[in-house]
């Protein structure tokens, strides 16, 4: 009987991966089906080559299962697995020709000549390097040294290849192509790929579906479309392909705020007045006259793409961007309309009103008007303010009241940058530190998934005492 459902053969069961005490991968769950392209997308670091390794066998889960065709196989030697790996530096042999690269895991397994001859002949010409057998890897381009890879790694007949980066020393242009007969050779020879890239462009091109990480979890899993069309949250929306993302408020069911106007939308369940993200592609505005806009800004720069005019349009202090096959003149006021299916509602990565301290303070100078508390293993110092000894207070500080310190400044040391989003007008930063999570406004773009100093302003800070020591004695 025909099967409408594709089988599973692969699947990572809350698999926990810490480096030297660093968490990795955080309980990550991911069914991979028979014969599908999948692609793990997602920023430096988040843990890509580690998912592909824990596949491979080459890196073992601290906890979490590793199921093969429904058996559990952690702990099996990668060469024991039903998987070949073809790496970004393809680790072809160099002082042997394109025929014996290709019938190297052949030979090792003791085939019989004329069947490594039909298998190597058969797989070459899938791989469009017929008539090459005889020539030396170091006489071939970029692309074909990578299709060889490709040959010698399914050859084998693996159920499964994974690919890390493979075509990310190519250029543009051999690297578009490559990613059109990647997809071919998949279909013809109907193995499962499993393909590790942080090019979205190349995930959307390629892919049955697409995993997107960040900072060792699947923030989604869905087709390109999906993924492109409905993402989770502003991290999605901003890794894959170009987006406005703009604080909203959910009024009601289907009723959206954003940049002072009342637009209707097509999501529920928001609950009333919640603040939300909001994500608009460009290519989803529509200009219109002044009088018919939903929305009405003036255009800053036109730029012809092509098939396209790209436009930043300025609403008040936030920049929108606009791409359309019309284009409109620099200085004038346009309006702009979104139809209700294409304003995407998404809860906010971190739901915060502000980033707020609950702490005890221990040391009180009333001379100098400071005080000093202690926050995970730094001593913090405000000045401006004096609270007495012990006294416990609730510290709201305001997204902007945070920025990046120095080297070796900062009231914590090596806070974890782990998502930079541009909201129009600023770049919205998550950052990690020991025990917590903060929220960051930035006018500086930040590189994510690596540590930085962070400093408090105190002076916009507003400070709320809970309990205080002469309080109780009065
Ligand atoms: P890239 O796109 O840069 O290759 P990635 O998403 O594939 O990144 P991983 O290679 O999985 O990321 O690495 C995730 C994190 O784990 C990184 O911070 C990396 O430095 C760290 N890491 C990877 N392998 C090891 C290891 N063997 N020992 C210690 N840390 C490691």
């Amino acid at each position: 009987m025909e099967q409408t459902q594709k089988k599973v053969i692969v699947s990572l069961k809350d698999i926990f991966v810490r480096f030297d005490g660093e968490v990795i991968l955080n309980h990550i769950n991911l069914d991979i089906h028979e014969k599908e392209f999948v692609t793990i997308l997602g920023p430096s670091g988040c843990g890509k080559t580690t998912t592909l390794r824990i596949i491979g066998g080459f890196v073992e889960p601290e906890s979490g299962d590793v199921i093969f065709d429904g058996e559990r196989i952690n702990g099996l030697p990668p060469h024991k697995r039903h998987v070949n790996t073809v790496f970004q530096k393809y680790s072809l042999f160099p002082h042997l020709n394109v025929y014996d690269n290709v019938a190297f895991g052949l030979k090792l397994k003791k085939l019989p000549k004329d069947e490594i001859k039909k298998k190597v002949t058969k797989m070459l010409a899938t791989v469009d390097l017929k008539g090459y057998e005889k020539r030396s890897i170091q006489k071939l381009s970029g692309g074909q040294q990578q299709r060889v890879a490709i040959a010698r790694a399914l050859v084998c007949d693996p159920d499964i290849i994974l690919l890390d980066e493979p075509l990310g020393a190519l250029d543009l242009k051999l690297r578009k192509s490559m990613q059109l007969e990647l997809k071919e050779i998949q279909q013809q020879t109907e193995k499962t790929f499993i393909y590790v890239t942080h090019d979205q462009e190349e995930a959307l091109t390629m892919s049955d579906r697409v995993v997107v990480m960040n900072n060792g979890v699947i923030e989604q899993t869905g087709t390109p479309e999906e993924v492109y069309n409905e993402p989770v949250n502003a991290f999605v929306a901003d890794f894959i392909g170009e987006a406005n993302i703009l604080n909203g408020t959910m009024i009601d069911d289907c009723r959206i705020r954003i940049l002072g106007k009342e637009l209707e939308c097509v999501d529920k369940g928001f609950g009333k007045n919640t603040p939300v993200d909001v994500v608009i592609r460009p290519e989803d505005i529509i200009i219109v006259p002044e009088e018919n806009g939903q929305l009405i800004g003036t255009v800053e720069s036109v730029t012809f793409k092509g098939v396209h005019y790209e436009m930043s349009i300025r609403v008040g202090k936030c920049e929108i961007l606009v791409h359309s096959t019309r284009s409109a003149e620099p200085g004038k006021t346009v309006g702009m309309r979104v139809i209700p299916f294409n304003i995407q509602i998404m809860n906010k990565l971190l739901p915060i009103e502000d980033n707020t301290i609950e702490t005890t303070v221990s040391y009180s100078s009333p001379d100098d008007n400071s005080f000093e508390f202690e926050l995970e293993d730094e001593t913090v110092t405000v000045e401006g303010h004096c609270y007495p000894e012990g006294s416990r207070l609730k510290i709201h500080l305001p997204f902007d009241a945070l920025s990046i310190a120095g080297e070796g400044e900062g009231d914590l040391k090596d806070v974890y940058i782990e998502s930079v989003v541009y909201k129009g007008e600023h770049n919205e930063i998550i950052l990690e530190s020991d025990s917590r999570k903060w929220l960051m406004l930035s006018d500086t773009d930040e590189q994510v998934a690596t540590y930085v100093p962070l400093w408090f302003d105190f002076s916009k800070a507003v400070f709320e005492v809970l309990d205080s020591p002469e309080t109780e004695e009065g």
